[in-house]
């Protein structure tokens, strides 16, 4: 904006005592008069604070001692005059300089006056120190030019997988956004050189420091750019760690593919071994069965024969061999997809008596006694042979691991459900085995002391799961077992092999 120009009586100005009263009561500008050739006319006490002299020292003197000797040598002092003589204003900010030869920066607006008849006949020059407003300014630039270097600095690190490019490009914008010669990174144990400035560049939480970044300067260094290294540390840190981590991940993604390729290998050993079983006991059969045959048609011819006892041994340790074969049959039949249930109806009592009677001599050679308790009658429907096999496995394990003791096997019944319980004294399970003896091949006892395949209670679990019902388990060491079989008493009929599906999910 224009000013008008200003008309006043100069010499009644310099005279007034007014002036000196209004100029020093304003103390933060320098206000002052100039003649027209720039020689200074007033001092006030704002121009002492700001440019340091005394009014004794600089009245009369020349005002372009305020102007850097650059703005000197070109002429600008006198340019602004002319400026303003011809404009009536000038205004401009700018470096001037103190007393002690220190710069501040500088808002000076300089006006002319007329006389009344219109002539120049001086200036008045009013300036403001804005040095703290600057520095603000220039502070806040400053730190926006440092964050826009740590942006792009953070999305190379984001974008960047290899760390030694990270860690080049993080020294290259210290050395570019802070203007520094000698940037480096090193190891937190090594020493960074004399003079340096250091940070650390922080380990994670629980590790120690990855290193440090070290600048030298020859400037003093700002709170802003010790910031700008700590963020800067900080990135070359998430880098560091990145990269460890993806090492670890790396090298557990190994490990658990070694641990893959293991458990193939051992699913292909069970699976050879089951195909084995399967063949093994296929094949041992044929043979077995003619033996078998001959055995009894043996035992037929001879009837009248004292060697006949001794084929009647001949032909039970057959029938034992014959068990067992059938055992391992099932096993294989249970791991290609499950058995056939054939419920029908029949008398469970009965069934009870007839096992227990087919055991009645090796009980009593193992001194265990059989004791039932059995209702009359207890009809329900059944895998008959399914469920004769369930009563010989837990009937023969209570007899082979009873000790010599009795062994009881009872019946309950209600209108839904059936209850078999088998209860010996003899020597116990630990409970550390209990789970486990239901598996394929578990046993529990030393095979020189008890002999067995370890697949009775898996293949009697098997079935009883097959016919809907449970199977459990209370033992003491020492004291005895008692197995439970829980039924529904009618069966539906059906596979096991859907129940196998349900029991193992
Ligand atoms: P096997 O008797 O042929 O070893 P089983 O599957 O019938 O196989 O039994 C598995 C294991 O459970 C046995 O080896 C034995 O350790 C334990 N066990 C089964 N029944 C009894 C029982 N009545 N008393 C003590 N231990 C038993």
């Amino acid at each position: 904006m224009q000013s008008r120009r200003v008309q006043v009586d100069l010499k009644a100005l310099l005279a007034s005592p007014g002036l000196r009263v209004v100029t020093d009561s304003v103390r933060d500008y320098a206000i002052f008069l100039l003649d027209p050739k720039g020689k200074i006319l007033t001092w006030n006490t704002g121009a002492q604070q700001i440019k340091g002299y005394a009014a004794s020292e600089i009245v009369g003197e020349s005002f372009e001692r305020f102007y850097t000797e650059q703005d000197r040598a070109s002429g600008r002092p006198h340019a602004l005059l002319a400026e303003a003589a011809r404009d009536g204003r000038v205004e401009e900010e700018g470096w001037r300089v103190r007393k002690d030869g220190s710069r501040f920066w500088a808002d000076v607006v300089i006006s002319r006056l007329n006389d009344a008849s219109g002539s120049l006949i001086g200036f008045v020059k009013v300036t403001r120190n804005l040095t703290d407003k600057k520095r603000a300014l220039e502070d806040q630039s400053e730190r926006a030019r440092q964050q826009a270097a740590l942006s792009q600095l953070g999305l190379f690190a984001l974008r960047t997988p290899e760390l030694g490019m990270v860690v080049e490009r993080a020294v290259r914008t210290v050395v570019e956004t802070l203007q520094l010669e000698d940037v480096r990174i090193h190891r937190a144990d090594e020493r960074s050189p004399a003079g340096a400035e250091s940070v650390a560049i922080h380990g994670l939480e629980g590790q120690a420091d990855f290193g440090m970044l070290s600048v030298s300067a020859s400037r003093p260094l700002s709170a802003n750019d010790l910031n700008f290294l700590r963020s800067v540390s900080n990135v070359i840190a998430t880098a560091v760690a990145r990269t460890r981590l993806e090492e670890q991940l790396r090298v557990a993604e190994l490990s658990a593919i070694e641990e893959r390729g293991k458990k193939v290998q051992a699913q292909e050993a069970l699976r050879q071994r089951d195909e084995f079983i399967s063949v093994a006991a296929h094949e041992l059969r044929t043979p077995l069965t003619a033996l078998q045959l001959k055995l009894q048609s043996l035992e037929r011819i001879r009837s009248a024969d004292r060697k006949v006892e001794r084929i009647g041994g001949a032909v039970r340790q057959t029938e034992r061999l014959s068990q067992l074969i059938e055992r391992l049959l099932d096993v294989s039949r249970i791991a290609q997809g499950g058995v056939e249930m054939s419920p029908e109806s029949f008398d469970l009592s009965g069934l009870v008596r007839q096992v227990a009677d087919d055991f009645r001599e090796p009980a009593l050679e193992a001194h265990a006694p059989l004791e039932l308790k059995l209702p009359d009658k207890l009809e329900g429907s059944w895998d008959r042979l399914r469920l004769e096999q369930v009563l010989v496995n837990l009937i023969s394990n209570a007899v082979k691991y009873g000790a010599g003791k009795p062994v009881c096997v009872s019946l309950e019944a209600d209108e839904e459900r059936v209850r078999v319980t088998v209860a010996d004294r003899g020597i116990g399970i630990a409970p550390e085995d209990v789970e486990r003896i239901f598996g394929r091949f578990q046993r529990a006892v030393p095979i020189r002391h008890y002999g067995g395949l370890g697949l009775g209670l898996y293949i009697t679990r098997y079935i009883v799961e097959a016919h809907q019902g449970t199977i459990s388990v209370d033992s003491k060491v020492e004291q005895g077992s008692t197995f439970v079989v829980d039924l529904p008493r009618w069966s539906p009929a059906g596979s096991g092999r859907d129940r196998t599906a349900q029991a193992s999910a």
